[in-house]
């Protein structure tokens, strides 16, 4: 998901996207690598990089990337990702659904619009239980595949334009869904004003976005690539929202990618103890503050080398390694730590999509999950370390030992 109508073009991003305030400080540089999702069939071709760095606004505290990769070069080509691949997740979206339900009493004269809805693996929820659902989302495969279970897809950019055409067309949401969308966008005043203009005066808007706070605790630098373009706070969510007269109204906290929050925003009502309570917490913690970054880089820094080393024993001791999970996490890790097809002979990944091609730059093939019986590996390096508990159920006869890479290598 991105930009939304009149998307500019790739480059360095000069002002904040929040608040357009000009005193970028760069936190942490990753160097130059290729998309995370561009995933090659061939090998052989040589795919563009782009600078991947993070800088935090000194005005409004959002911490976000240096530059600015246009939705066209990451959606215009077939994009991978269909959500519906872990289990864990549906389960996550199908809770998260029948609780909306419950608790704003939706029933067949309600609309849950939701922004990014991919395959509408969460909108189906709604739509099974006769609740009426918009989807939107501009990337077409997935799209077509949230037609066909039922769930209305609209394949453009949400923004300020879009929802004031449905406004137009008499369409209010009661529920508005965003999840993992904000961090997506290259201008959020668009999504938040957008919602703005969708949202009905009772209604409530719920996002899921990474939270920044873990992903500085667990060291969890793979998250950071081009299609994440936002890495928010509270602070920051609630400096965005509050300028479009919205307000965060609940917050909570997910384990799910990583470490997330959930947000609840309206109109006004009456702000739960959870908001006041993670605000004092990042004040504490100094997530406005440059030096809180800092200490985070010399981690990445130690985590890169000390990853490559522990790989490259193995290989001395002439162990066969390969990785499992081949998501946008193992392409920023695996090229941030110069991990190539000497070190991990190849990554399983469950998604036949993904099958057959190579994670970018550093170009590990990918393969069916299968391999680990044909070609049993020593140790499996966990790319999808979010997912552990996950693969372990499924891969429960893997004889061969673990590595999880983050917040630091260690081997179970
Ligand atoms: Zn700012």
């Amino acid at each position: 998901m991105s930009g939304g109508a009149g998307e500019r073009r790739s480059g360095p991003v000069e002002r904040c996207r929040s608040c357009g305030g000009a005193r970028l400080e760069t936190v942490l540089d990753l160097g130059s690598t290729p998309l995370a999702n561009a995933l090659p069939a061939d090998p052989s071709t040589a795919e563009p990089t782009y600078p991947l760095a993070v800088a935090i606004c000194r005005e409004c505290t959002l911490v976000q990337t240096t530059y600015w990769v246009s939705g066209e070069l990451i959606f215009g080509g077939d994009y991978p990702y269909y959500s519906s691949y872990s289990t864990d997740y549906l389960r996550h979206a199908r809770d998260h659904a029948l609780e909306l339900i419950e608790r704003r009493a939706l029933g067949p004269g309600s609309l849950v619009v939701e922004i990014a809805s991919n395959d509408g693996y969460l909108l189906r929820n709604f739509a099974e239980r006769g609740v009426p659902v918009l989807g939107i989302d501009p990337a077409r495969g997935p799209a077509e595949k949230a037609r066909e279970i039922g769930v209305p897809t609209l394949e453009e950019y949400f923004g300020a334009d879009l929802a004031r055409r449905l406004r137009a067309e008499g369409r209010r949401a009661d529920v508005v869904l965003g999840n993992n969308v904000l961090a997506h966008v290259d201008d959020p005043n668009q999504l938040a004003a957008g919602v703005a203009i969708l949202l009905e005066p009772g209604g409530v808007a719920v996002f899921e976005v990474p939270y920044l706070v873990d992903l500085v605790e667990r060291c969890a630098f793979d998250t950071i690539y081009h299609e994440h373009n936002c890495y928010f706070s509270l602070r920051a969510l609630q400096n965005l929202f509050g300028r479009h007269g919205l307000r965060v109204i609940d917050v909570r906290r997910l384990e799910v990618h990583g470490g997330s929050l959930r947000l609840s925003v309206g109109w006004g009502g009456e702000e739960r103890p959870a908001v006041a309570e993670l605000r004092s917490l990042e004040d504490r913690l100094g997530v406005a503050n440059p030096d809180f970054y800092q200490e985070f880089a010399r981690r990445v820094a130690s985590v890169t080398r000390d990853l490559r080393d522990l790989l490259a024993r193995s290989r001395e001791r002439g162990e066969r390694v390969a990785a499992y999970g081949a998501a946008a996490k193992g392409a920023t890790l695996a090229n941030a730590a110069g991990i190539g097809p000497d070190l991990v002979a190849y990554v399983v990944d469950r998604n036949p999509a993904k099958q057959g091609r190579f994670l970018p730059g550093v170009r590990i093939p990918i393969v069916p999950p299968e391999r680990l019986r044909e070609d049993p590996p020593d140790l499996l390096l966990v790319f999808a370390w979010n997912l552990l508990p996950e693969i372990r159920a499924q891969l429960g006869d893997f004889a061969g030992r673990w590595l999880v890479p983050i917040p630091e290598p260690r081997i179970l």
